[in-house]
C-alpha cells in the first residue's frame, strides 16, 4: 500500500492559512477589507490583548444572506469574482475567498449578519473549521465577526506571537492605513476598551490624517495632484519641515489598497534626495491610481505587495512629479563663496559677524551647558578632562580606536618642523598653520605633512558628540523639568511603542505623560537636552524604536540620541567663520579621540600631502 495520502481538509486548511493569517493584524486586515467590500461606512474594531484574546469587527455594510453564512467559510468561496479574468477588472479588495476559511481554521469564530433585504439576522459559530451552531437573531443590517483564541489549535504558531503591545502596534498600523485610504468611512479602533482612534468619516483626507497622525503632520502637508497617461497621483506629501527616522510614515495606496511597493518607495525617496537629512524619511500619503490591468495584486496571498507592469514610467512620474512640487515649495539655498556678492536669488539670510560669533558660542556645547566653566577661561584641556570619565573613555576606545588609531599615533611629527607666529599648537601638541576657510564650509591648515582640508560641520559634530557623551555620563547630568511641557502627536502605532518603552525612556531621562488620544506630553528631559529641539529628538528616538523593533538597549539609544543632537547643533556648511572661531574649532577637533570620522562615520578631513604637492609641481 502506498504511503502518499491526501491530508484531511482541516489540516490542509491550517497549513495554507499560515499564508493569510500570520498574526492578529492579518485577521484585522482581512475583516476590515471585507467590511469595505460590503460598502460599509462605519467600521468598528475592538481588540483585547493585542488581538490574541479577541478581535471584533463590526460594520454597517450590506450583510450576508442567511443561506450564504456557511458558504462564506468555505475555501475559495467568494461573491467577488467568477472567473480568472475578473481579477484584472477588480474593484473589490478581496477575491480569493480564502480569508474567512483560513481564519476559521486557526481560531474560534462567531459571525452575526443581517442582509439588507432581510428583516432579521443569523448567528453562526464555528470552531476548528466546524459549524457549532446556527440560529436566527435580531440585529441591525451589517456584519459582526468575533475571533477568539487565535492559534489555539496550532501552539507552535501561537508561540511566535510577540508581546501584546507589538501585536497591537501592527493592528493599529493596519487600521490607520485603511482609515487613511477610506476617508469616507468612519473607523473606530478600541484596545482593551480604550478608544485609540476615531476618524471623522467625512470624506476628507486631510481631516482623516489629522485624526490619525496629529496636528504637526497635518499642518505640514503639500497636496499632490498629478495626472499622466497611465497613472494618477493624489494625496499629500510632507514638506521638508517634517521627516521621520524610519519609513513608518511612507504610505502608498494603489487603487485605494494600502500596499508595499519598491518602485513607489524608491521613487519617493529619489524625489526627496538631499532635501532631508541623511537617515531621515519623508511623510507621504500617496494614492496611485492605475488601470487595474497594469497592476498585479496576486503576488502575495495577503495582497500586501503589488507589481506594476510599466514600472519605469510609474517610477518617473512619481519621482519627477514630486520633486517638482518639492522644489517649488523649498527653493534650494544657493551657497555663495563670495559672501559680499549680493545675489538677489540667494535665499540665505545675511548674518552679521556678531551673530556668527554668538551662534557659534551657542552651538558649542560647553558654553551652553556650563557657562561657569566657560567664563573662568580654563584651558580647553582642563575643560575637557573635567568631563572625561571612565565609562566614556571605555566607550570611545571600544568603538573607534579599533578602526581608527588616534591622531597622535597616525601622524609622526618630527620635532624639527619649523613654525613661526603664524602657527598654532593644539593641546595634543600638534602644530598647524591656519590658512583660511574655503567655500564657507571647509577649513584649511598646513601641517608638517601637508595641507589638510577640514569639513567644519563634521568636525564640530565630532567635538559636540564627545562632549555630550561625557556630559551625559557624568554625575552633573540631571533631569530637567520643562517649564512648558512639549506636546507630541503620535500615530497609534508610535503611541504603542512609546508606552511599551516608557520605563526605558524614563531611564534615559525622558519623562512623559498621557495627554489623551495619541498625544503625549514630554515633562522632563535630561538637562543637556534643555533648550534643544526636544520634539525632533524624541521623534527621532521613536522612529529608531520603530525601525529597530527590538528591545531597547539603553546604551544604543543614548548614542543615537547624542549623535542626533550633535548633528543638529553643529555649525552648518555654508556658514562663514572668522579666524578665531576656525582656530578654536580646529584645536578642539585635534583634541578629540577621533578627528578623522564624525559620529555618523563620514570623513572629517582630507589631506593633500606635501609630497604630492611637490611631485605635482615637478620638484
Ligand atoms: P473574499 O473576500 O476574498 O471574497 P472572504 O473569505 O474574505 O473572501 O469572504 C468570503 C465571502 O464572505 C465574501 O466574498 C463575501 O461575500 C462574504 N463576506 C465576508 N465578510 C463580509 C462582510 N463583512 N459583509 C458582507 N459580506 C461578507
Ligand atoms: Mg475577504
Amino acid at each position: 500500500m502506498g504511503i502518499i495520502k491526501q491530508l484531511p481538509q482541516n489540516v490542509a486548511n491550517q497549513i495554507s492559512a499560515g499564508e493569510v493569517v500570520e498574526r492578529p493584524a492579518s485577521i484585522v486586515k482581512e475583516l476590515i477589507e471585507n467590511s469595505i467590500d460590503a460598502e460599509a461606512n462605519k467600521i468598528e474594531v475592538n481588540i483585547s490583548e493585542g488581538g490574541r484574546e479577541k478581535i471584533h469587527v463590526k460594520d454597517n455594510g450590506t450583510g450576508i444572506l442567511p443561506e450564504d453564512m456557511e458558504m462564506a467559510f468555505c475555501r475559495y468561496a467568494t461573491s467577488k469574482i467568477k472567473n480568472i479574468d475578473d481579477i484584472y477588472s477588480l474593484f473589490t479588495l478581496g477575491f480569493r475567498g480564502e480569508a474567512l476559511s483560513s481564519i476559521s481554521s486557526v481560531a474560534k469564530i462567531k459571525m452575526i449578519s443581517r442582509h439588507k433585504s432581510k428583516e432579521s439576522g443569523m448567528e453562526i459559530k464555528i470552531i476548528g473549521g466546524k459549524i457549532e451552531s446556527k440560529k436566527p437573531v435580531g440585529c441591525q443590517i451589517g456584519t459582526e465577526i468575533t475571533v477568539r483564541d487565535i492559534f489555539y489549535n496550532t501552539p507552535a504558531r501561537y508561540k511566535y506571537l510577540k508581546t501584546t503591545s507589538t501585536e497591537f502596534g501592527h493592528i493599529s498600523k493596519i487600521v490607520s492605513a485603511e482609515a487613511a485610504a477610506y476617508p469616507e468611512i468612519q473607523f473606530k479602533l478600541n484596545h482593551n476598551k480604550n478608544n485609540v482612534l476615531t476618524t471623522p468619516g467625512n470624506g476628507k483626507l486631510e481631516d482623516t490624517i489629522f485624526a490619525i497622525y496629529g496636528e504637526e503632520i497635518a499642518n505640514n502637508l503639500i497636496e499632490v495632484n498629478i495626472e499622466d497617461r497611465y497613472i494618477k497621483l493624489n494625496g499629500y506629501i510632507g514638506n521638508t519641515n517634517i521627516s521621520r527616522a524610519s519609513r513608518s510614515h511612507e504610505l502608498f495606496f494603489v487603487n485605494k489598497r494600502p500596499i508595499l511597493n519598491r518602485t513607489a518607495t524608491s521613487a519617493v525617496e529619489k524625489a526627496y534626495k538631499r532635501l532631508l537629512d541623511p537617515g531621515r524619511y519623508p511623510v507621504v500619503f500617496l494614492f496611485i491610481d492605475v488601470n487595474p490591468i497594469l497592476v498585479d495584486v496576486n503576488v502575495h496571498p495577503a495582497k500586501k505587495e503589488v507589481k506594476f507592469s510599466r514600472n519605469q514610467i510609474i517610477f518617473d512620474v512619481i519621482s519627477k512629479g514630486l520633486r517638482k512640487i518639492l522644489k517649488n515649495e523649498n527653493p534650494t539655498p544657493i551657497v555663495n563663496v563670495n559672501k559680499n556678492n549680493t545675489n538677489k536669488n540667494n535665499s540665505q539670510p545675511k548674518i552679521s559677524p556678531e551673530k556668527i560669533q554668538q551662534s557659534f558660542d551657542q552651538n558649542t556645547f560647553l558654553s551652553t551647558v556650563n557657562n561657569k566653566q566657560l567664563n573662568n577661561k580654563n584651558s580647553i584641556h582642563d575643560r575637557y578632562s573635567s568631563y572625561q570619565n571612565k565609562q566614556y573613555t571605555n566607550y570611545i576606545s571600544k568603538k573607534n580606536i579599533k578602526n581608527n588609531p588616534p591622531y597622535k599615533k597616525q601622524v609622526n611629527y618630527e620635532d624639527n618642523y619649523e613654525y613661526s607666529k603664524e602657527h598654532y599648537v593644539s593641546e595634543e601638541n600638534i602644530k598647524f598653520k591656519y590658512l583660511g576657510q574655503i567655500f564657507n564650509s571647509y577649513l584649511t591648515i598646513e601641517t608638517e605633512t601637508g595641507i589638510k582640508i577640514i569639513d567644519q560641520h563634521n568636525a564640530h559634530e565630532r567635538i559636540l558628540f564627545e562632549n555630550l557623551f561625557a556630559e551625559y555620563n557624568s554625575k552633573n547630568n540631571t533631569n530637567q523639568a520643562l517649564l512648558l511641557p512639549v506636546k507630541i502627536d503620535l500615530s497609534p502605532e508610535e503611541k504603542e511603542i512609546v508606552n511599551k518603552y516608557k520605563e526605558s525612556l524614563n531611564k534615559l531621562g525622558i519623562v512623559f505623560s498621557d495627554f489623551g488620544g495619541n498625544t503625549i506630553l514630554i515633562e522632563e528631559v535630561p538637562s543637556l537636552l534643555k533648550d534643544k529641539s526636544t520634539r525632533n529628538i524624541i521623534e527621532n528616538l521613536i522612529g529608531n524604536l520603530l525601525k529597530e523593533g527590538k528591545t531597547l538597549n539603553i546604551a544604543e539609544q543614548k548614542e543615537v540620541m547624542i549623535k542626533y543632537l550633535a548633528c543638529r547643533s553643529a555649525i552648518k556648511a555654508g556658514r562663514p567663520l572668522n579666524k578665531n572661531e576656525s582656530i578654536k574649532l580646529i584645536k578642539d577637533l585635534l583634541t578629540t579621540e577621533n578627528p578623522y570620522r564624525c559620529p555618523h562615520s563620514r570623513p572629517i578631513m582630507i589631506e593633500i600631502s606635501k609630497k604630492e604637492i611637490e611631485r605635482g609641481l615637478g620638484r
